[in-house]
């Protein structure tokens, strides 16, 4: 025999108690008899307790009561035979009569009594059970409408009523020796005292009821019927990538569903666990999905924890002061205090110097217990021994949870670690001795970002996202762009990242979406955006959404971005940069970046500074971290001066060649700006502090290409007119090499600390010598790479290789 619990979304529309009737048909042509136990249609609980509140304090209800009867009797219209309709009608409208009468004695009154409030809530389950037991009849023949409050008997604790186990079993098993040929329909969540006054269970309590019943009847199972697919690895309105669980044990399933507002309300674990009777939670909207089956031998799972809980709205309390210490009544006072008043702990810690006890309670009871503490402690405050006791709101606490956790080392560490790289400030902590359990209190604005990242961390095989937010829609923000768009599906499938576009902005507009922006139609999108482009309301906005494993990607060539980087890694946000402006200005700018990100544990990737996607600095890195010693680097940094050089051969004057190379678009505006050596400089001064040098920009020895006539050209037009009279020099600098065999090269070098760009020529032993086009080459010597020196060598510039490069630096993001 099997006990079926359908919940409020179930029996919340014609709709679904159509699914909940072909549910009862499958296991009636099973030869089944199940036992059904109803929740109140969803919304109706609510609905209730908000019309009694709402009464005690003088408003009329007299339209939410029309809405709840509607709710019912459109249902019975929809569902019933036409002859069948008038009695439910009836009954219906008797349950409503009592109800409204109760309703109308509360504000007269303007009291509500628990007691008076178990009796109004009771009747969403009563009516809610009375209609779908009629509606049944009609299918089944033989239904018996059955109300829990005469076999559920509970103290008088109303709210949260505690069972009296024995007697109640008793009842239920004879009640149910005598009817058991009838398919029995039972209200949830409502039982009754000894004085036979109606008590709930708390809420959720259908669940309860459900197991109880179950329990006493020894059933072969319990089904919990939901709107969700079992019980999921964290709460799926929060962390979309939740999937359900196949398995779990009594334990997992109380201490996941332990912060309330769950899929399973926990004390429902209770008579199952005892009689070792697995609970199945399915699907109503998805009856064919296996769903998850909490029980007792569980097999063993790869999975280090089952899932993450969490309850949104906590209030915190702190106790500090000298007099705790060594006090060993202290806390036992403490806490029999809170107990006597009912007030619920939902987490403890205490230092082990006893110095401090954090406790967490509902928002509600966070005023009660500071007056208590403060009525009960008074002397104690009054010495000076105690602080005053403050409350801290707006708080939330995050678990994980699984019994793996005990035999696995380093989940408290990834927990940390996920939630530290996010900038999530960890108030207290809680590890329940049975190491099934970590919990941590954090503020509640950093709720969804901290389950999203922690359940990143933890569940790895799944898709890990990056949510970055991108400066800048030049060639190389618009090549990544396309780049990201078209490899989607590859990036999912083989590297397990999705990457968002949360926000976008250039210097005319901006646009955000936490759900990532379409690559498809972004340039559109962001010429229609209402946000006019604002550099400070960016960065704001982006801390504002506080998405997890953030990233800012700065694609732009503009000072401006880096003013604002120190700010992005203080909100644990990481850097990807192409902007070299960065890390080539002061020593002590880039020193603190580094230093900036490292202490608040984000990435920032810049290999694009130098050689564009060729990985010049993660190579230097490599080497360095590994102990290798840099003895010396030598390399062709400018895509541009290589270009110039490897076309000027033969008849064609310099200032052809350096003509060409504009038209072509290989130079800067002004082809000074990479001629005179400055972009080359920045570069080599990036590698020489990565290679630990404290180097400033003066320190650079740069020899031009040019003469100084060029060099000091008011125009670019007037440039062009020097370089035209300088043709005698650059000639003879090419007979020259010519005439020894030797090719033009401008270097930049890097040994024993000193750094130089030099323009120089080189014999065909040059590992240099052999440069085609715009290519970069650059040779790492070190210890290790002595004889022959480390080359990286290929294209250094251009939109596709940096896009990649930052692509690439993207995708790294985190990757520890
Ligand atoms: P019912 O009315 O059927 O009793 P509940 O509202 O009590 O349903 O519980 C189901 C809801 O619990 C789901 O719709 C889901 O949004 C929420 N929920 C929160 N955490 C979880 C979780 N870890 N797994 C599944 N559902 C969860
Ligand atoms: N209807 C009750 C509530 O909303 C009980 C339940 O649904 O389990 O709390
Ligand atoms: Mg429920």
């Amino acid at each position: 025999m099997k006990v079926l619990k359908f919940g409020g979304t179930s029996v919340g529309s014609v709709g679904s108690i159509k699914t909940l009737l072909e549910i009862l048909k499958a296991e009636d042509e099973q030869g089944s008899r199940p036992v059904v136990v109803l929740s109140a249609m969803s919304g109706v609980t609510n609905l209730l307790i908000s019309m009694a509140e709402g009464a005690a304090e003088g408003h009329e209800f007299t339209a939410q009561l029309a809405e709840l009867e509607k709710r019912h009797f459109d249902v019975v219209k929809a569902l019933l035979d036409v002859q069948n309709q008038n009695p439910a009608f009836t009954r219906l409208k008797i349950h409503f009569n009592q109800l409204e009468e109760l309703l109308q004695g509360v504000l007269t009154l303007r009291e509500l009594t628990p007691k008076t409030r178990d009796q109004i809530v009771s009747y969403g389950e009563r009516c809610s059970a009375l209609m779908v037991s009629k509606i049944a009849a009609q299918h089944f023949g033989n239904v018996l409408f059955t109300d829990a409050a005469e076999l559920i008997k509970t103290d008088s604790s109303f709210g949260n009523a505690k069972v009296n186990n024995e007697l109640t079993d008793l009842l239920i098993r004879n009640y149910y020796q005598e009817n058991k040929d009838s398919l029995l329909i039972v209200t949830g969540f409502i039982a009754g005292n000894e004085a036979g006054q109606t008590t709930t269970l708390g809420r959720g309590g259908s669940d309860y009821t459900a197991a109880i019943l179950g329990a006493a009847l020894n059933a072969e199972e319990i089904q919990i019927w939901t709107d969700v697919n079992g019980m999921m690895t964290a709460d799926p309105r929060i962390v979309k990538k939740a999937f359900p669980l196949e398995e779990l044990t009594y334990t997992e399933a109380m201490e996941l569903s332990y912060f309330g507002a769950k899929v399973i309300y926990p004390p429902t674990m209770i008579p199952a666990f005892l009689k070792k009777i697995p609970i199945v939670i399915k699907n109503t909207f998805e009856p064919a999905f296996r769903g998850t089956v909490i029980r007792h031998d569980c097999k063993s799972s790869t999975l280090p924890i089952k899932g993450i809980s969490s309850i949104n709205n906590i209030s915190i309390l702190n106790l500090q002061g000298s007099g705790m210490v060594g006090k060993s009544g202290f806390s036992g006072r403490l806490f029999s205090l809170l107990a006597r008043e009912q007030i619920n702990i939902i987490l403890i810690t205490q230092s082990s110097s006893e110095h401090s006890i954090t406790f967490a309670v509902q928002p509600d009871d966070a005023g009660k217990a500071q007056r208590l503490i403060e009525q009960e402690f008074e002397l104690e405050l009054l010495a000076n021994k105690l602080e005053p006791v403050l409350i801290e709101r707006g708080q939330a606490i995050l678990a994980i949870v699984g019994e793996n956790m005990k035999q696995t080392p380093g989940m408290s560490g990834k927990l940390f670690h996920a939630l530290g790289r996010n900038g999530v400030n960890v108030r207290a902590i809680a590890q329940g001795s049975s190491e099934y359990n970590i919990s941590v209190i954090i503020s509640a604005a950093d709720l969804s970002k901290a389950l999203n990242a922690v359940h990143d961390a933890f569940f790895i095989e799944l898709t890990k996202t990056l949510h970055a937010f991108c400066l800048g829609t030049g060639n190389i923000g618009r090549t990544l762009f396309s780049q990201l768009n078209g490899h989607k599906e590859y990036l999912e499938k083989n590297n397990g990242i999705q990457v968002k576009i949360a926000g976008i902005s250039n210097t005319r507009k901006m646009m955000f979406n936490s759900d990532g922006l379409s690559l498809d139609t972004w340039k559109d999108d962001l010429a229609e955006s209402i946000h006019t482009a604002d550099l400070p309301a960016f960065i704001a906005k982006m801390k504002e959404m506080n998405l997890p494993n953030c990233v800012f990607i700065d694609n732009t060539a503009s000072p401006k971005p880096i003013e604002f980087y120190e700010e992005v890694f203080k909100s644990n946000i990481s850097v990807v940069t192409c902007n070299k402006i960065g890390n080539s200005a002061s020593f002590s700018q880039y020193k603190m970046f580094r230093d900036t990100a490292r202490r608040h544990g984000v990435d920032f990737f810049y290999e694009t500074n130098v050689g564009a996607g060729l990985p010049i600095i993660r190579t230097l890195k490599d080497l360095m971290s590994s102990g290798d010693r840099i003895q010396c680097i030598e390399a062709i940094l400018s895509g541009t001066i290589s270009y110039i050089f490897n076309h000027f051969k033969g008849d064609v004057s310099f200032h052809d060649v350096v003509k060409e190379a504009q038209d072509k678009g290989y130079t800067e505006p002004d082809p000074r700006d990479d001629l005179s050596g400055r972009d080359f400089m920045r570069k080599i001064l990036i590698l020489a502090r990565d290679a630990g040098h404290e180097m400033e920009e003066a320190e650079v020895e740069i020899e031009s290409v040019l003469p100084k006539a060029c060099l000091e050209a008011a125009t670019v037009d007037d440039f062009y007119n020097a370089l035209k009279t300088e043709d005698a020099y650059f000639n003879d600098l090419k007979d020259r090499a010519l005439k020894e065999k030797k090719v033009l090269r401008y270097i930049g070098k890097l040994e024993n600390g000193k750094a130089s760009i030099t323009l120089q020529m080189v014999d065909e032993n040059h590992p240099f010598y052999m440069l085609s086009g715009s290519d970069n080459i650059i040779s790492f010597t070190t210890d290790r790479y002595k004889e022959r020196p480390l080359v990286v060598k290929g294209p250094g510039a251009g939109a596709e290789v940096t896009a990649a490069g930052v692509f690439a630096d993207l995708i790294n993001v985190g990757a520890d």
